[in-house]
Order: C-alpha cells, then structure tokens, then sequence
C-alpha cells in the first residue's frame, strides 16, 4: 500500500510535467474507484491550468485556475494505485483506470484493486469532507512533541492505534507506526493518554525521522515516475521491527513480538520498548 512517502514521491515525481500546464482533457475507462468518477469530471477540468500539485496526509491535490471559479482535482492512491507521467499516445492497459491529458502528455492512474480516488472539489480544496477532519502533517515544522502531547491528552486507546488514527496525526500507516515506536522505544500498547511531554518529544521526532529516511530512499526512484512500463515505484526499506517477528531485535537481539491491534499487525521488542 503506498504510504505517505510513497504518496510524496509521487507528487514531486508529477509536478514537474503538470505545474503551468493546460488540460486539454481525461480519458475514463472505470469509473467505479472508491467513489465513482463524476460524470462531468472532462467538462469542469478540460481547458483550466494546473496551478501546483499539493499534498495533505495521502490525497494529491491538483490545484486548478479558469473555466470560472477555481477548483481542485482530488486523487488518492488506495491500497494498490500508482500514477505515471507518460505519451499521451500510449494505449491504457487494463488496470488503467484514468488519464488526465495534458496536451502531449498524460498522468496515468493505474489501480488493480481500485480503492483509489479522482474527485473534484469546487473553491476551497480544505473543505472537502475527506480533508476537513485531517489532523497534524507529520512533516512539517508545525508537528511537535507539544502537539502530540496535547492531541493525545484523556485518550485511552493504544498510542499505536492513535498514532494511525487521520484524525490525530495523518500518513503514519502501520508500517511508520511500528518503527517509530520502536525508535522512541515506547511500548506500542502504552494507552496514548498516559505518554509524558518527555516521550511525545521522542516520538514526534521518531515519526519524522522515520519518514524523511523513507523520503530519502525514495528520492532515488523519482525518474520511475516518467517510464512508460507502469511498475509500481513503492519502496522497500529495511525495517527494525515492522515484518520481523521472531527475529532478533537490531538493537538488543531480543526477538520481535507480534500482537494484533485494531486487525493490525503491531511489531515490538519486549526489551527496548517499555
Ligand atoms: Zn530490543
């Protein structure tokens, strides 16, 4: 599943060959993502310029200008999607669900499992109802241990299932949720209530840390997103605790533990993380 770093890769991988650009076009051969394609996407888009291509938590935002009132074009990845840049002479395959044509070439949306989305939204992007509720950009400069304290205060659920929960803190899927409680060394049970202003530093850094390193090593996979073969781009890291239960711990050679949370795998070391 892409992931926020994955879904950044994408968006610097993209903005260059959209930004400036005139849309002279989409192409729809499934409309049946997550939620269906509007039936007028072609006629709202076709003739506007992209203005930036944005991000919030895991929704690209193609900002557009003209045809009368400013409007965004929302996509997101879903659990299998990936977005190339390509000839727009280039015949669609059968998982490609959506092109937008931008004079000789095209974005591409391909997405086997079609848990994706491409929706528009009219005037102010913010108040989408999928965006609206979003909480904290792990990312940026605003996200500090003062924030996470604050956002976790009187909550009595796991800090692992608050930490994946949108509306705290979005983008940190499970995979970034089990490393960077491990690099905080917090025991991803700990109720996100009881975590000290002390701990909150330690894990607002741990969860930057952790997706600037994936950031990192995807940078080098940005030219994928202009080849016409259509893999999938997503990256593989080497991770402390995520997928190694049973191994020994990189740290302290304790093995990992596996325990289920909210029908998600959760990765430890009894050890480190207390
Ligand atoms: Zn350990």
């Amino acid at each position: 599943m892409p992931e926020l770093p994955e879904v950044e890769i994408t968006r610097r991988g993209i903005e260059p060959y959209l930004k400036g650009n005139v849309i002279t076009g989409v192409r729809v051969s499934e409309p049946r993502l997550r939620w269906p394609i509007p039936r007028n996407l072609g006629a709202r888009v076709t003739g506007r310029r992209i203005v930036q291509v944005a991000r919030r938590g895991k929704y690209i935002l193609i900002e557009c200008s003209g045809n009368g009132r400013p409007g965004w074009l929302i996509l997101h990845l879903g659990m299998s999607g990936s977005l190339r840049i390509m000839g727009s002479s280039i015949k669609a395959q059968r998982h490609d669900h959506f092109d937008l044509l931008v004079g000789k070439r095209l974005l591409r949306l391909r997405d086997p499992r079609r848990f994706g989305a491409v929706l528009w939204q009219g005037g102010d992007v913010a108040r989408h109802p999928l965006l609206a509720e979003l909480g904290a950009e792990p990312l940026e400069d605003a996200f500090t241990g003062a924030v996470l304290h604050a956002a976790t205060r009187g909550r009595k659920s796991a800090v692992k299932l608050a930490l994946m929960n949108a509306s705290m803190v979005v983008g940190v899927g499970n995979i970034y949720a089990n490393e960077s409680l491990f690099h905080a060394r917090i025991d991803p049970r700990t109720p996100a209530g009881r975590l000290s202003r002390a701990r909150c530093d330690a894990l607002a850094a741990a969860i930057k840390s952790t997706l600037t390193q994936s950031l990192a090593a995807g940078g080098s996979s940005l030219r994928d997103f202009v080849h016409s073969d259509g893999s999938s781009g997503y990256f593989q890291q080497q991770y402390y605790v995520y997928g190694r239960a049973g191994l020994p711990c990189r740290n302290c050679g304790t093995p990992i533990r596996l325990l289920r949370q909210g029908q998600r795998s959760t990765f430890y070391c009894p050890v480190c993380q207390k």
